[in-house]
C-alpha cells in the first residue's frame, strides 16, 4: 500500500458513505416511481375496458340505465326519476347522484 496520511482515507470513506446515501435515496425514489407506474399501467388497462362499454350501451334489461355507473363500473343501474319541473323530466342515480334531464 503506498503510504497517505490519514485525513485523505477519511476523506475517501465520507465521500463513500455520501454516494450509499444517494444510492439509498435513489433505490427510495425508483421504488416509489415503480409502484406509480404500475397503477398507471393498471388505470390504463381499466380505460381500455371502460372505453369498449360504449359500444354495449344500453344494456338490455335495464330501464333508464345511468350512463356513468354503465360505463365506469361496467353495472347498469336504473335512473329513478325526480319530480319533473317545468316540463323537464329529471332523472337520477341514486348511486352516483348523476342527474339528466330529458327535455320534453
Ligand atoms: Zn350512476
Amino acid at each position: 500500500m503506498p503510504t497517505i496520511s490519514k485525513e485523505f482515507i477519511q476523506e475517501a470513506h465520507g465521500t463513500v458513505d455520501d454516494v450509499r446515501q444517494q444510492d439509498q435515496a435513489l433505490e427510495q425514489e425508483e421504488k416509489k416511481v415503480r409502484e406509480r407506474l404500475n397503477e398507471i399501467e393498471e388505470m390504463r388497462s381499466n380505460f381500455a375496458k371502460v372505453n369498449a362499454r360504449i359500444n354495449s350501451y344500453p344494456p338490455s334489461g335495464c330501464e333508464d340505465p345511468c350512463p356513468r355507473c354503465f360505463i365506469i363500473e361496467g353495472v347498469p343501474r336504473k335512473m329513478k326519476p325526480v319530480t319533473p319541473e317545468n316540463k323537464i323530466d329529471m332523472f337520477r342515480c341514486s348511486h352516483c347522484e348523476l342527474e339528466i334531464e330529458v327535455k320534453a
